[in-house]
């Protein structure tokens, strides 16, 4: 598909993340402090959220859908409305609309505009999916030979995270206090984690409930759209806390979402297949179709009044299992699933040492501090930016999430230190 002309003059500029093409779904701040909901094209938002209240875009029949501010009561509304929501905002966008004129006075800048969480995020389940992750996870810490657990390649390995730690990009994140113990420690200390990382995924926003197992397709067509998600991990209060029941407190600190959903609809021309299969997956988990897709990844780190390095470009298409096998395999057990739930896909690693989804691979344990400008890393320090990107590439035209911005500050001091 080619790019598809909008008369917003920056929506059709080939580096732009958010041409016609996309249309993807955040929540913004007015000048009143209000929520809106916004759909991004180019360098603007569009205030739906108004246009519904003025009388000019119908989302459904009956009551007015968007007023809340965020898009959990269209996710609600499901599949069919979905697709004409997309049709129509398309057609007010496109190059011919009938009336650019009153439009244009829906129109926000995005700089300058705080955006907000732009759904409430029900629960939050976090897998661990990507093979070369996986592998250099499970290398460090039983050699190669025992890497992956014997159930890896059988199934999406997950948890159950906090939905309440869920924070939207630009929001700080504080460096968590926690129980410590290294190796050569006889006891624990308390204080402040000294291995803090970043995990590079992309979230699968659930948009219809489901009681009971659903198909992978189903599981497919249930995903409202993706978004950029950084799952913030203390390395070290994981190491002590994790066995034998996973993480608990090294993962509850924060998980910073991209504050726009790219629809699934603006991803279809990228869907790419999941690898070759080492186990013949059971029948539950096959997928029938290619379900997965092809996203450029990139992570930045900016030390505090410092430049940014690139310190990682990777691709989603590396995943070992899609959000739709994920999602499928969640539903098996009988557990229901709501509209708003959010699926992590796990960090995000690809083969090449510079395609590591975390600062523990980039740094092999801390073994093996990188380069970055003026100076080097191990884990995050106090002051750093990290900025998650993604964009799905089209021919001259790319289909964008935005970024996914945290910047850490120091732990809060306990009153008994
Ligand atoms: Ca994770």
């Amino acid at each position: 598909m080619p790019l598809m002309k909008s008369w917003v003059d920056s929506a059709n500029a080939p580096d732009t993340d958010f041409p016609l093409n996309n249309l993807p779904y955040g929540s913004f701040l007015t000048g009143d402090g209000e929520a809106h909901c916004g759909v991004a094209i180019g360098d603007a938002i569009l205030d739906v959220t108004a246009l519904e209240e003025d009388g000019l875009l119908a989302v459904a029949d009956q009551d007015e859908v968007l007023i809340f501010g965020d898009w959990t009561e269209f996710m609600a509304l499901g599949p069919k409305v979905w697709a004409r929501f997309r049709t129509d905002v398309t057609a007010l966008l496109a190059e011919d609309a009938p009336d650019p004129v009153t439009l244009a006075a829906y129109m926000v800048p995005q700089i300058g505009t705080r955006m907000v969480l732009p759904f409430e995020v029900r629960e939050y389940t976090d897998f661990y999916s990507s093979k070369h992750h996986a592998f250099n996870v499970g290398s460090m810490f039983r050699g190669p030979e025992n890497a992956l657990p014997p159930n890896w390649l059988h199934m999406p390995i997950g948890y159950n995270g906090r939905a309440s730690s869920v924070v939207v990009s630009g929001t700080d994140v504080i460096r968590p206090n926690g129980q410590i113990k290294g190796p050569d420690d006889d006891v624990p200390r308390f204080g402040p984690s000294r291995r803090f990382d970043i995990e590079l995924e992309i979230g699968a926003v659930v948009g219809q409930p489901s009681s009971g197992p659903i198909s992978v397709a189903q599981a497919f067509e249930n995903i409202f759209g993706y978004v950029l998600l950084n799952d913030w991990s203390a390395r070290d209060i994981q190491a002590w806390e994790y066995q034998p029941l996973g993480p608990f407190q090294s993962k509850a600190t924060a998980t910073t979402i991209g504050p726009w959903i790219v629809p699934a609809a603006a991803l279809e021309p990228f869907r790419a297949s999941t690898p070759e299969r080492e186990n013949v997956l059971l029948p539950y988990l096959r997928e029938p179709e290619p379900m997965l897709y092809d996203i450029a990844l990139e992570v930045g780190l900016t030390p505090d009044g410092g430049t940014e390095t690139i310190v990682s470009r990777t691709n989603y298409r590396e995943m070992y299992y899609s959000a739709a096998q994920q999602l499928a395999h969640h539903t098996v057990s009988g557990c229901p699933m709501r509209v708003g739930d959010l699926l992590g896909s796990g960090t995000i690693s690809g083969p090449d040492p510079h395609q590591r989804g975390s600062l523990l691979e980039l740094s092999w344990g801390g073994k093996e501090p990188f380069g970055i400008e003026g100076g080097t890393r191990s884990f995050v320090e106090d002051g750093d930016t990290l900025t998650l990107r993604g964009a799905a590439l089209g021919d001259g035209y790319r289909v964008g999430f935005g970024s996914c911005v945290g910047t850490v500050r120091p732990a809060v001091k306990l009153p008994e230190e």
